[in-house]
């Protein structure tokens, strides 16, 4: 009897930013179970319902097999070289801006290094920016300009071990439920931790808040500048770690004195009451988690959000210390990885930025390179909506489905389709994106994907290679690398195994760093393949001062600025752009449900995860549906200035009056009609560029 051996293979999970580790029982060719890593420090053993039914989406059922031009399958060959001299053509007729990139935090840490590398080194553009943008650029650009350096301070045990953990912009119990069960059990084991929620609904996050906060949505800068005010009238400045370790404090606290807490109570709808408590939890706690997601993010002053915040901290010196800090979470498995290598349109790899002369010096002379930009590229809506003006007439669009995620999906959809090359390289087949695609190019996906992420506490982890890839596919760096040969740059892109990328990544970010940059993986550099494919989870920096990972950044009160000091930055409160009136009266709010991710190309094909949530839903108040005639379970017309939605009233208490809440799931498999983001306008934080995807002004009437 032919009897094969049963191993276990320790991988990560696909979903969301906490970045499980998850162990997989490979019976011969098939994977046969999957359980949380016991030891892997995001998750210690624990799985939520996506990961531990990650098998289930895992077959071959719409996956795209071979390569396609049109609707004709042809060789690798030839696929290769069509993107090839498509790309080149377009640049020697019209130059590298009118290429571009659009790029994925599903994407492995490699994938994008090559990626970066080859638009940014050898076609010369900015132009590549990926769906992260969408996600948690304005927590970047806030770390920036507070740190000198997009650094994320905390850490998950940070979370555990806080005397107030606030929520904000967060449904952590359905986007990070790995997470929320480590702080449930926290408070559990603590009751004298406090938590507040701050979110403008009730949610299943909010059940565990001791204070819910239910904000009127985009007023939050009003909101943190109140309790920098108040941290001042009230004597709870830590004034030696001000004097010490900022700059820019009197001015902020200048600008924030306007905001008494009775400003605050009438500007953000809320009763006094709840704002002086949370305060009070704020000015007496000894330590504090600020913990923030899209709900902060997603907004026309998204970035401003973040300062808001960790102005806050700064004040009370609650950064650098246990227990302590403004801590963002990402929503994808490696949006962190892509910032490291630099995959948005302003970055340079290893946390470099274009803006800085020197960097783009150390980096095209790192790479040998012929070329560097000078000038940021298009950020994601920005390149969307250059598409559509044909001002970019080339788009390589990897692992993300952009038709659904983006504001103003229609316009997107419409872009592609007059766009004259699109190529689409997925693991699906058939996607509202793959759908306008000259060229599809098979990738692979998770469980054949070899390689790194980075989680949301700065932890690099290895999303290994357990299954061959299916049918013809393609691993993302392979393809990529392909291409810049077959255009002409060989020389830069020899990589025959994703360790070697790794290891180029590595050496880069020590170079000519001498401790002026927050990333540095320098001790990550020359490891084998063999030593790559045994690495354990470790968190950033790993160099010759930190040899075993850091849990913790600014314990010692030195920041990445020019200074070397923390920045307060002065911010006004400002509206969301898109208001509502008279025929558009309600304000949409859009996210995630708890077991379903993205656009559902994956998670659609889980029967376990479908039954959850079964159909896409606009939640209203009961009062509302009253006056708008409108009953529980009848399908109501959602229309905006930029399209239109079916979807299911669900009558729900915890909206506010005048709110709804929708999911931005459902894409054209599913319900093409619920497709939510189409509703949104196209309208960006003017620093980060992230898209306000929490404030659309729609009418509602029943269909
Ligand atoms: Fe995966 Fe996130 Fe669930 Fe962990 S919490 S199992 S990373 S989806």
């Amino acid at each position: 009897m032919n009897k094969t051996a049963v191993k276990l293979k320790q991988t990560t999970c696909p979903y969301c930013g906490v970045g499980c580790g998850i162990d997989v029982k490979v019976d011969g060719q098939a994977l046969t179970q999957v359980t949380g890593s016991s030891e892997h420090p995001a998750n210690y053993g624990r799985l939520c319902v996506k990961g531990s039914s990650v098998l289930e989406t895992n077959d071959v059922s719409g996956r795209l097999l071979q390569p396609m031009i049109g609707d004709s399958q042809v060789s690798w060959d030839e696929a290769i070289n069509h993107v090839a001299s498509g790309f080149n053509k377009v640049i020697e007729e019209f130059g590298p801006q009118a290429v571009a990139f659009y790029v994925s935090g599903q994407l492995l840490t490699e994938d994008y290094y090559v990626a970066n590398k080859l638009m940014k080194g050898y076609i010369g553009s900015a132009n590549i920016d990926t769906n992260s943008r969408l996600c948690m650029s304005s927590a970047v650009a806030g770390y920036k300009r507070a740190f000198g350096s997009d650094t994320v301070p905390c850490n998950y045990e940070d979370l555990e071990d806080t005397d107030l953990l606030v929520l904000t912009g967060s449904n952590a119990a359905w986007t990070h439920p790995v997470l929320f069960q480590r702080m449930e059990r926290a408070k559990l084991l603590n009751p004298d931790m406090k938590v507040v929620v701050i979110d403008p609904r009730q949610s299943a996050t909010t059940e565990l808040a001791d204070l819910h906060i239910a904000i009127k949505p985009g007023s939050d800068v009003a909101l943190f500048n109140g309790l920098l005010n108040y941290l001042h009238q009230h004597d709870c400045i830590d004034q030696n770690y001000v004097n010490s370790f900022t700059e820019g404090f009197e001015t902020a606290l200048a600008n924030s004195q306007q905001w008494t807490i009775e400003r605050v109570a009438e500007y953000c709808d809320l009763p006094l009451e709840q704002v002086t408590t949370y305060y009070q939890w704020f000015a007496k706690s000894p330590t504090a988690i600020t913990f923030y997601c899209m709900g902060v993010n997603q907004s026309s002053q998204g970035t401003d959000k973040c300062n808001a915040i960790i102005n806050c901290h700064l004040a009370t010196g609650k950064v650098g210390k246990k227990g302590s800090g403004p801590f963002s979470i990402t929503g994808q498995p490696n949006a962190m990885g892509g910032r490291e290598v630099g995959g948005l349109a302003n970055m340079l790899a290893a946390h470099m930025d274009i803006g800085n002369p020197q960097h783009r010096e150390y980096v095209q002379t790192f790479w040998r390179s012929p070329r560097i930009p000078e000038q940021v590229g298009s950020k994601a809506v920005d390149m969307f909506a250059k598409v559509k003006s044909g001002e970019i007439k080339a788009i390589w669009i990897m692992a993300t489905n952009p038709v659904v995620s983006l504001p103003n999906g229609n316009e997107v959809a419409q872009a592609l389709k007059d766009c004259p090359l699109v190529v689409v390289s997925d693991c699906n087949e058939n996607t509202d994106t793959s759908e306008w695609a000259n060229v599809r190019l098979p990738a692979t996906g998770w469980s054949e994907k070899n390689g790194t992420v980075t989680n949301s506490e700065r932890r690099i982890s290895r999303q290994r290679g357990i299954m061959p890839p299916s049918g013809q596919a393609k691993h993302d760096w392979q393809i990529i690398c392909d291409v810049a040969k077959a255009m002409g740059f060989a020389s830069g892109f020899k990589f025959g195994h994703p360790a070697e990328i790794f290891d180029e990544h590595a050496r880069l970010s020590g170079y000519e760093n001498n401790g002026s940059r927050d990333f540095d993986i320098t001790g990550l550099a020359g490891l084998s393949e063999a030593e790559y494919d045994k690495l354990r989870p470790i968190q950033w920096p790993v160099n010759r001062e930190n040899p075993n990972g850091c849990a913790r950044m600014f314990e010692n009160g030195r920041f990445y600025t020019k200074s070397g000091k923390a920045q307060f930055i002065t911010t006004e409160a400002k509206a969301p752009v898109q208001q509502t009136c008279k025929d558009y009266p309600f304000v949409c709010n859009s996210g995630r449900v708890r077991d379903q991710w993205h656009t559902m190309t994956r998670t659609g094909k889980a029967a376990k995860l479908t039954a959850h949530v079964s159909e896409a839903f606009v939640a209203i108040h009961p009062a509302d549906a009253e006056k708008l005639n409108l009953v529980d379970g009848q399908i109501a017309q959602l229309t905006s200035k930029f399209g239109r939605a079916l979807l299911r009233v669900q009558l729900d208490a915890g909206q506010r009056k005048g709110d709804v809440f929708v999911p931005m799931h459902w894409n054209k498999q599913f319900a093409s009609q619920a497709n939510i983001n189409r509703l949104f306008a196209p309208v960006v934080d003017p620093i980060s560029g992230q898209p306000e995807l929490k404030h659309a002004a729609v009418a509602i009437e029943a269909y």
